[in-house]
């Protein structure tokens, strides 16, 4: 029998790491990036223990642990004073308790070590070059049209291709992207240039009234990767991002301690992009398509768990369509991830008044508003059902 061919849309995260999961099973893939080659935005990205579970499912990460950062701890810090709080042990306490480090990655690492997976796997199964215009469910295969009029046969499509996902638009029609009024603003600068201070294998959570920011060691600790998000802001619309300068930034974060202007001093070039989600789908699969990753679940990044949701959901489905075929499959995955990512989803959400809170305008009252929100058992009810989560092992 001939093994059924999946198409993915989209090369990023979540299609290399569908593409990985579902050859791993033996299934036939075909990925299809946009782009003129598989590239990632120069930043960090977090991977906590259940992201890192999927990565050595997927046979990767003790090359990515090597180029990457262990975080030892989580810290909470002041916006003006400094003031530090530490909260969370990432090191052996995440090891002892979910099997897997917390992991501080070079987003261009993570998806090379994917991208090379896949091709050690079927070298020739990445299409560069190559946007999906168009899916046609045929009732008994796929067919995947691309901008440039080629055309190709498959038994199902992954709409793998990020929160302005085509696929999703054709199968479920248009629906707006919604900005949430915050943006990011992105930088990664040397650790040599920032003082001596700075260099520690600590991820640090700045929290403030109406904003926060987030920065932690990436690439062996060579760079600092810095994530400033405001609120109250405006954006024009497309394109989500745009770069700026640090002059800019500084302006944007006056008032706020040293050390955070000290690295926006030192950043070499900086980047806004616009936080944006899109409605909730009461599912995910049509036919013979799904979607996955940020198509159906953009997340405001205050987990760290969009990245990470899209592994998961790359083994659950692979694990899906290999025990239930095409049709089951597709709806058992639907299913089953949808409630479990769309409460990640509230959660990150409800992480909003909480790293911005006007409690946290004084020290006297950001004492107390930080002894409430993350004192031991709050910490471990918003994160232990997120990082003890096995894709590999889930009942499928
Ligand atoms: C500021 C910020 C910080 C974040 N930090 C974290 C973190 O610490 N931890 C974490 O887990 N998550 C984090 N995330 C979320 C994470 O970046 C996303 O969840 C993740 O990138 C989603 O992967 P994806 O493969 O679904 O989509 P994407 O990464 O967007 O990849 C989609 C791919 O599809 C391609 N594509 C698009 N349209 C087409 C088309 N028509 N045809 C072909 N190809 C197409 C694109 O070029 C791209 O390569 C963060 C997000 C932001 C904005």
């Amino acid at each position: 029998m001939s093994k059924a061919k999946i198409l993915i849309a989209g090369g990023g995260i979540g299609g290399m790491a569908s593409a990985i999961a579902l050859l791993q099973r033996g299934f036939d893939v075909e990925v299809f990036e946009q782009s003129d080659q598989v590239r990632e935005f120069g930043a960090g990205i977090q991977i906590s223990p259940n992201g890192n579970r999927v990565l050595d499912v997927l046979g990767v990460f003790s090359t990515l642990k090597e180029l990457s950062c262990n975080a030892a701890s989580k810290e909470i810090r002041l916006w003006n004073t400094g003031q530090t709080w530490t909260l969370f042990d990432l090191g052996g306490e995440s090891v002892r308790k979910f099997g897997y480090p917390y992991l501080t990655v070079f987003r261009p690492d993570l998806l090379r070590v994917l991208a090379d997976e896949v091709r050690r796997r079927s070298p020739e199964c990445i299409h560069v070059g190559s946007k999906v215009q168009n899916i046609e469910d045929t009732g008994h295969g796929v067919v995947l049209t691309l901008a440039d009029g080629r055309s190709f046969h498959g038994d199902a499509v992954i709409g793998a291709d990020g929160v302005h996902s085509r696929v999703r638009q054709v199968l479920f029609g248009v629906d707006e992207v919604q900005f949430s009024g915050m943006v990011a603003w992105r930088t990664l600068i040397p650790m040599d240039a920032l003082p001596e201070r700075f260099n520690r294998s600590v991820a640090v959570n700045w929290i403030g009234p109406g904003g926060h920011v987030v920065h932690y060691p990436v690439q062996g600790g060579r760079m600092m990767n810095f994530v400033g998000t405001l609120e109250g802001a405006t954006w024009p619309g497309p394109p989500y991002r745009a770069d700026a300068t640090r002059e800019e930034c500084a302006a944007a974060f006056s008032g706020w301690h040293e050390d955070v202007l000290a690295m926006i001093a030192h950043a070499p070039s900086v980047t806004r992009w616009a936080l944006c989600g899109r409605r909730f789908l009461d599912t995910w699969t049509r036919g013979r398509a799904t979607l996955l990753g940020d198509a159906c679940h953009p997340t405001l990044p205050f987990l760290a768990q969009g990245a990470v949701h899209t592994l998961e959901d790359a083994v659950v489905l692979s694990r899906c369509l290999e025990k239930h075929g095409i049709a089951d499959g597709l709806g058992r995955y639907d299913a089953l991830r949808r409630p479990r990512t769309y409460q990640m989803m509230r959660g990150a959400a409800d992480n909003t008044s909480r790293f911005h809170n006007e409690a946290l305008r004084t020290e006297a009252s950001a004492q107390a508003f930080v002894d409430r929100e993350w004192q031991a058992q709050a910490i471990s009810d918003r994160y232990d059902w997120l990082f003890s989560y096995r894709a590999d092992a889930v009942e499928v």
